[in-house]
């Protein structure tokens, strides 16, 4: 049986799996971005490919590729990693498919982990099948990509899909990326415990405050949708502008895109999911009816696994264009 594997390099953890062209994990691991010291993040990587590899080859699989998703823009005709992955700095600018090329003998892949994800939730996942999916990825920050007309849009300098930087209110507050107003600044993991903690400044009763101990640090999207649903007010403030501005980028994607399926994954989905009908309450609001009514819409919890299974749907892709990055 032939495999592929896929990596997610996270900020935290790095996960390698050994993936069949059926999207099946056969052998699985994981290991510290940086558990040998900061700047060890290509050592981890090196060293969890072989580990799988080995695992595979001992099972009777043959690795035909690796596909690689790192948490920033890739520039992937170069096969090189962009500047901005502020969770692996040692990453920035390498030509990371070619050392893992030489390194493996095999063909590598690197691009944007969304990317990588919205290929796997269109090879293996929700939108299996879909001529054109969007995957919306609020996680600690806001991941999105995008498979149009059976094609990945990457766009010209490897930026293609970054909607949570889209800007939804054009006088927002300002953006770690340097824009105002971004969807990321509402809907992610960061921007919800963020705007949290402005609302609660200053107030040392505040309820949401005392459930984090007293400590803004500790207040996460997680505590504020759990308080939320507790029915405390300002937690609840918050996460309906969350929600609001999801269904806001919902209408923005089917009023431009008009895809097939639209899937809210990432790591903060799980807490949205309990929203559901809010976030597409706002979605009608702002997106053309027809359009909103012949795309389907569907929440899924991610998680490492299916990171891991984006990576190895990438190189699948690759493979299946002849590797011709663009
Ligand atoms: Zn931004």
């Amino acid at each position: 049986m032939t495999v592929l594997l896929g990596v997610d390099v996270g900020g935290t953890i790095t996960s390698t799996g050994a993936v069949t062209v059926d999207g099946e994990i056969l052998v699985e691991r994981r290991a510290p971005t940086h558990g040998e010291g900061p700047g060890r993040a290509l050592a981890t990587l090196l060293g969890l490919i072989a580990d799988v590899r080995r695992a595979a080859e001992r099972r009777g699989s043959a690795v035909t590729a690796i596909g690689v998703g790192v948490p920033g823009p890739v520039d992937t005709v170069a096969g090189r990693v962009g500047e901005h992955v502020p969770h692996v700095p040692e990453l920035a600018g390498r030509p990371l498919a070619a050392e893992l090329g030489t390194h493996s003998g095999l063909p590598a892949f690197v691009d944007n982990d969304v990317n990588a994800l919205a290929l796997g939730e269109w090879m293996f996942g929700a939108g299996r099948g879909a001529r054109s999916l969007v995957v919306l990825a609020p996680g600690t920050g806001f991941g999105a990509g995008i498979v149009l007309d059976g094609r990945l849009v990457r766009g010209i300098a490897g930026f293609g899909g970054e909607l949570g930087h889209t800007p939804i209110k054009f006088d927002g507050p300002p953006c770690w990326c340097g824009g105002h107003g971004c969807l990321a600044v509402y809907a992610s993991g960061r921007g919800i415990a963020e705007a949290a903690r402005g609302r609660v400044a200053g107030d040392a009763d505040a309820p949401l405050l005392r459930a984090a101990g007293g400590d803004p640090q500790a207040i996460t999207a997680r505590l504020v949708f759990e308080r939320a649903a507790a029915g405390d007010a300002l937690a609840a403030a918050v996460v309906d502008e969350a929600c609001q501005a999801l269904g806001a980028m919902l209408g923005t994607v089917v009023n431009g895109l008009n895809p097939e399926v639209v899937i809210v994954t990432g790591g903060v989905a799980a807490s949205f999911a309990a929203r559901e009908a809010r976030i597409l309450e706002a979605a009608r609001a702002y997106a053309f009816a027809p359009a909103l009514a012949a795309t389907r819409i569907t929440i899924v919890p991610g998680d490492k696994r299916t990171s891991m299974r984006g990576a190895a749907a990438l190189a699948l892709y690759e493979q299946g264009r002849g590797g011709h990055a663009s």
